[in-house]
């Protein structure tokens, strides 16, 4: 027996999979999701109530989403002041994978665009015994709530292919933005970027941010508020990159995309939102994705500016 809320989303659901636009992402010709028509969308409360439809348990990478949590567990590690050191709190404005450095400083303008994140995913050093990556492993377990992994032929088929992301490294290093190897820091990157996730996982990503860092399903605390606020308001200006403006508009929730066909947004104290469908737009944004979450903003209420 479906609940209400159930019964909306597969009515959504129904109607927005007839729309096949946009092409998959295929780092060095490898597909990065098994079957380009899957499509999940799931809801994930601040309180920790989950609803989800179609395909909310396969399994795709979370590309640039992991750019969230990096970002946070770095502003946890070295505070505030030394991250914006690196990194400023702009929107850019630009494609994902832009090399839009601050002249002079080469300062990268966000953290969700390919410089930010490599300059912060330097700044998160081992501890404890534990690697760098081990680390951002465990945090973005802890937000989804079961122990997550690389996708190792994809972050293969990605090292394979990051030619621009090496130059960006590079030029970061150039501008003492990154002090480590470039090298060892992309590897990183790629690593994060190449955790596998479902749908369903990112939901309750989404919820433990929207529940200020802990997440509701199993009361464990992933991150400290203060970085998820700030995390939150960079997502606003910059996590669907150049289509920030239009994202704003139309749906009104901070959120992330990543190539691997994953969106994630988040109505803070309320609700995580999250919809898989590998078919992607121009701008890197999944077309369902974009799609699923405008109605849902519309029809659920849940745009941030609201007239009483
Ligand atoms: N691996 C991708 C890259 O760095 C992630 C980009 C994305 O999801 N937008 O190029």
């Amino acid at each position: 027996m479906e609940s209400p809320v159930e019964n909306y989303l597969h009515d959504l659901h129904a109607e927005i999979v007839q729309n096949r636009n946009g092409t998959v992402y295929t780092p060095g010709g490898a597909p990065s999701s098994a079957d380009p028509d899957c499509f999940g969308i799931c809801l994930a409360t601040a309180d920790g109530h989950v609803y989800e439809v179609g395909d909310t348990r396969t399994e795709f990478t979370l590309q640039s989403i992991s750019k969230v949590f990096s970002y946070a567990l770095a502003l946890s590690d070295l505070g505030f002041d030394a991250v914006d050191a690196k990194v400023d709190v702009e929107p850019s404005g630009d494609p994902f994978n832009e090399i839009s450095l601050a002249a002079g400083t080469g300062r990268p303008d966000n953290a969700m665009i390919n410089a930010g994140a490599l300059a912060v995913t330097s700044l998160i050093k081992g501890s404890g015994g534990k690697s760098a990556i081990k680390r951002i492993v465990r945090v973005l377990s802890d937000c989804a709530g079961r122990e997550l992994s690389v996708n190792e032929p994809i972050f293969e088929a990605e090292r394979r292919h990051s030619d621009r992301n090496h130059a960006l490294a590079y030029l970061l290093r150039s501008f003492d933005i990154i002090e480590d190897d470039p090298t060892a820091v992309l590897e990183n990157y790629l690593r994060h970027c190449s955790v596998r996730v479902t749908c369903r996982d990112l939901a309750i990503m989404a919820a433990t941010l929207a529940n200020g860092g802990t997440n509701p399903v199993t009361g464990v605390t992933a991150l400290d508020l203060a970085p998820v606020e700030r995390v939150l308001s960079v997502m606003m200006t910059s996590g669907m990159y150049d289509d920030a403006g239009a994202w704003l508009t139309s749906v009104g929730m901070p959120a992330k995309s990543g190539v691997g066909g994953g969106t994630l947004a988040v109505l803070p104290g309320q609700i995580g939102v999250a919809v898989f469908s590998p078919r992607l737009d121009a701008h890197g944004n999944s077309v369902r994705g974009v799609a699923t979450s405008q109605r849902l903003s519309r029809e659920l209420e849940l745009h941030f500016v609201r007239a009483a």
